[in-house]
């Protein structure tokens, strides 16, 4: 494959509602070429399993610089890695709900809604969007999910209610079933009748849940620190037992597997607590995490399912350094919560035997809002994008497939609750608005620390020179002003036409 600039390159207009994408026409030839070879040879559409962990960091497994280097090994991760490809820049949301609604919905925060986590029974989540698993379910899917939800505790954007055909997880954050269970972190609750009481009259449900299409969901188990330490394990379970399911029958399918581990507060299964080198619970923590991902591979190669089952892997946000040391590794300045590199830069794995060539990696930028429209192309329906509505994703099919290939994507565009931060174009990256990372403990946009800072002048961040964004480069770099002033005025001028969208703090529905 030859080089390309992305920066020098115009992209091209899709439709009204679309994000316009680069057309690499080699690549779009190697890649349609690659899913009739699996479709003549498998006689069947891939399956996709997106294995989606919390709070991981960019840096923590072996294949991004981490792994015993950190004290945590993570073969499986590693092996991942080296068969399929190693994606470097790829970028979820600031945090939990922002991140896992853009990869549901292939929408930035600012129009599916969700700009911040919604806590303690918050009303609010993935109500009216269209979503993956519905638009994979009406292509002849079965859509399981399993783990954590955190998009909305409200019937209306229950997993069961927003396409999935099976849900079993819990359908909130860790810390919000164990911190006020735990005495170290609340005496003042766990040593207090009253306040203990307060906190269990909240609205929200301390149970992990089980719910069937359209059905109510039905309680499995209150979540208590010992049943929390069993949820990954539980999970895996139900997972494998999906999959082996999934063997028998004649549909493709969608897993959404999502992780309990590595949220703070960890509390490693039996079988991993002490197990890391580190000895500590957020790296035994990952020590379990690759072992999950490693029993999801077996049982795919076990029932014969690995070469028609397209895998990603990935982090829904950064490490979270309120809470360290329960947290890890980003080389990258700040961490979860801020739009600097920390926050939103994840680790993103790509395998799918036997159709993406193994051995690759690649600094294209992609985004967690491609992942639907990505999905959709990889099962040959890219017609069922919603029109009504606008789409920030782009269709990588032919980046993921094609040996070499390039990303779709021109501009990556971070967004800080409903605050516009910055624009990444090839390795360069111009910010607005961004949190101070200073650790002066206020609370900033979302729940996180640092303040809004608006910088009157923007600055610019050569990110391979410069990884950890400290030498403003724009007064040496004035050329590239227009392209990202430019991309800028494009992507809030779609607003214009679709107007943003605000779910949480809003009247319950
Ligand atoms: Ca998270």
């Amino acid at each position: 494959m030859q080089s390309f600039d992305a920066i020098a390159t115009a992209t091209v207009a899709k439709a009204p509602n679309l994000e316009p994408a680069f057309e690499h026409a080699g690549q779009i030839k190697e890649a349609a070429a690659r899913l009739t070879a699996h479709k003549n040879r498998r006689k069947k559409r891939p399956n996709i399993l997106v294995f989606l962990m919390d709070d991981v960091g960019w840096g923590d497994f072996g294949c991004y610089g981490g792994g015993v280097a950190v004290g945590a090994p993570t073969p499986n991760f590693d092996k991942i890695a080296r068969n399929g490809l190693q994606l470097t820049s790829c970028y979820s949301e600031p945090s939990c709900s922002p991140s896992r609604a853009t990869l549901l919905t292939g929408r930035v925060p600012n129009r599916h809604g969700l700009h911040r986590p919604p806590m303690y029974g918050e009303a609010g989540g993935l109500q009216g969007e269209v979503t993956m698993p519905q638009l994979l379910s009406a292509a002849g899917y079965v859509t399981q999910a399993v783990g954590k939800w955190h998009v909305g505790e409200n019937a209306a954007s229950q997993p069961q209610n927003v396409g999935f055909d099976d849900f079993y997880g819990f359908l909130s954050v860790s810390d919000m079933y164990s911190e006020w269970r735990d005495p170290h972190y609340f005496p003042e609750i766990v040593y207090s009748e009253a306040r203990t009481k307060w906190v269990e009259n909240m609205p929200f449900n301390r149970c992990f849940v089980h719910a069937k299409r359209g059905q109510e969901a039905t309680n499995v188990e209150e979540v208590t620190i010992p049943v929390l330490s069993l949820l990954d394990e539980k999970w895996c379970q139900y997972s494998t037992d999906f999959i082996k399911g999934m063997a028998k029958k004649d549909e493709p399918w969608l897993l959404y597997h999502c992780t309990r581990g590595a949220h703070f507060d960890n509390y490693p299964h039996e079988k991993f607590l002490g197990q890391s080198p580190a000895r500590h619970p957020y790296k035994d923590t990952i020590l379990e995490m690759d072992a999950i991902i490693g029993r999801l591979v077996e049982t795919l190669r076990e029932t014969g399912q690995l070469e028609d089952t397209l895998i990603f892997i990935s982090s829904d946000n950064g490490p979270h350094m309120e809470t360290w040391p329960d947290s890890a590794f980003t080389p990258f300045r700040c961490a979860k919560g801020s739009t600097w590199e920390g926050g939103v830069r994840v680790p993103g794995l790509m395998m799918w035997q036997g159709t993406i060539e193994p051995g690759q990696q690649s600094d294209g930028i992609f985004d967690f809002n491609d992942v639907m429209p990505t999905a959709l192309g990889l099962c040959g329906e890219p017609g069922r994008l919603p029109t009504d509505r606008y789409i920030d994703g782009v269709d990588q099919t032919s980046f993921l497939l094609a040996p070499g290939g390039h990303s779709n994507r021109k501009f990556h565009y971070y967004w800080l609750t409903t605050n516009f931060s910055a624009l990444r174009c090839g390795e360069y990256k111009m910010v607005l608005t961004a949190t101070s990372d200073d650790d002066a403990g206020h609370a900033g946009p979302g729940g996180f620390t640092g303040t809004l800072e608006r910088y009157p002048y923007a600055r610019l961040y050569n990110l391979w020179l410069d990884p950890k964004e400290t030498h403003n480069y724009m007064t040496r770099k004035l050329t590239y002003v227009d392209v990202f002033q430019s991309g800028i005025r494009s992507h809030l001028g779609t607003f214009k036409r679709f107007p943003p969208k605000k779910v949480l703090g809003q009247p319950a529905s």
